[in-house]
C-alpha cells in the first residue's frame, strides 16, 4: 500500500499545536481559544464585542466550554 503511516508523533503535533503548553495544576494541554466578549461601552451606553483569546485547560474549561 502507498498510504503514508501516521505515527504518534503526527497525532500528537496535530493535537496541540506548536507550543504544547501543559497546566501545572491539572496537567492537561492548555489550548489557546477565541472567545468573544460583549462589552459595555459607558460613552455612549452601547454593547460592543472583543474578541480574546484564553488559555483554556482542565481547571477552567467549563467556564468557555459549558
Ligand atoms: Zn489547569
Amino acid at each position: 500500500m502507498g498510504k503514508k503511516k501516521r505515527t504518534f508523533a503526527d497525532k500528537v503535533a496535530k493535537g496541540t499545536g506548536p507550543r504544547g503548553e501543559v497546566c501545572p495544576k491539572c496537567q492537561a494541554v492548555i489550548r489557546n481559544i477565541k472567545v468573544v466578549r460583549a462589552q459595555r461601552s459607558e460613552q455612549n451606553d452601547s454593547w460592543r464585542f472583543v474578541e480574546a483569546v484564553e488559555k483554556v485547560c482542565k481547571c477552567n474549561e467549563k467556564e468557555f466550554l459549558g
